[in-house]
């Protein structure tokens, strides 16, 4: 079971003076139950490439396929694969409408075909995992907060039991607090349901405390795609493309230059602290 994109481009405006390549010859493949971070500076394409993935928008060339079926194949229910593959945009005001927070949360599920009652069930499930309070079920989502806002954005994917969840800049617009609690509690539908997480950021600081994979996009080209280790490695090239490596990368490949032991590839506060801790020590004996 996966995602893969072969030789994906994609034009925006094609044959006009407004003509944009947002994707150049991408080739990808997403494995079940992967946590995957994207990253890159705005523009650089990661909005148009997840859209892919779920059948949005259509590859101006190359192909797209889903469990080994081409997603644009003629007959292919591109309308399951919807549900299946769930993408919440970055902007949740474009994707809250009801009147009240739960029966927008239940336009999903009812939408495949769910009564309403079966909905409600899905819907409070998964307003519940999400961290959104019961007390608020009747508030009008226009009503809420920004991170409020954005919970019952990714409830409303969340309901429909996608096996992928695709989340476009969840964490755009909050503070601190509220991104990481958001952030925690998508890791924890990773780790609970092991389900496949796509998170499209901007901060690798968000990225790397969470991701097992990352792939950098940079003017519609996938740059790198591996281990965050083997990405932050390049920290001076992702810095020429306008993205910085975790706080950490720094210290740590500054500590080296002013000659301590360190393991440079540390991305995590513990990492580096049992790193330096080793480190010094080492100095110590090799003194005495
Ligand atoms: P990102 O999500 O990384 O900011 P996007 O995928 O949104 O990048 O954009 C990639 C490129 O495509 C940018 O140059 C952007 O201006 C352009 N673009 C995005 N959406 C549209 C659109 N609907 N029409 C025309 N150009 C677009
Ligand atoms: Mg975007």
């Amino acid at each position: 079971m996966s995602i893969e994109l072969k030789n994906v481009t994609y034009t925006y405006s094609p044959g006009t003076s407004y003509e944009i390549h947002a994707l150049k010859d991408i080739n990808l493949n997403i494995p079940d139950g992967q946590f995957i971070g994207v990253i890159g500076h705005t523009g650089s394409g990661k909005s148009t490439l997840i859209q892919h993935l779920n059948a949005l928008i259509q590859p101006t060339s190359g192909t797209v396929s889903y469990n080994g079926e081409d997603v644009w194949a003629e007959n292919y229910n591109r309308r399951a694969l919807r549900s299946e593959v769930g993408l919440v945009f970055q902007y949740p005001e474009h994707q809250l409408f009801e009147s009240d927070v739960l029966s927008d949360v239940c336009f999903g599920p009812m939408n495949q075909g769910k009564s309403r009652e079966e909905a409600e069930e899905e819907a409070k499930k998964a307003l519940l995992q999400v961290g959104f309070k019961e007390k608020n079920f009747k508030k009008s989502p226009f009503d809420l907060s920004g991170g409020q806002k954005k919970r019952v954005a990714i409830a409303g994917v969340l309901a429909m039991k996608p096996e992928v969840l695709i989340l476009d800049e969840p964490t755009a617009g909050l503070d601190p607090k509220g991104r990481d609690e958001i952030l925690d509690e998508i890791a924890a539908l990773h780790r609970e349901k092991r389900m496949t997480i796509i998170l499209v950021s901007h901060s690798m600081e968000d990225i790397a405390k969470y991701v097992e994979r990352i792939i950098v996009m940079n003017h519609g080209v996938k740059t790198f795609d591996d281990a965050p280790k083997k990405v932050f490695a390049h920290y001076k090239e992702l810095e020429a493309i306008g993205l910085a490596a975790p706080q950490i990368t720094y210290i740590m490949h500054a500590l080296k230059e002013k000659g301590l032991d360190v393991d440079t590839s540390a991305i995590n506060v513990d990492e580096a602290t049992t790193s330096i801790l080793r480190a010094l020590w080492k100095k110590e004996e090799d003194h005495k």
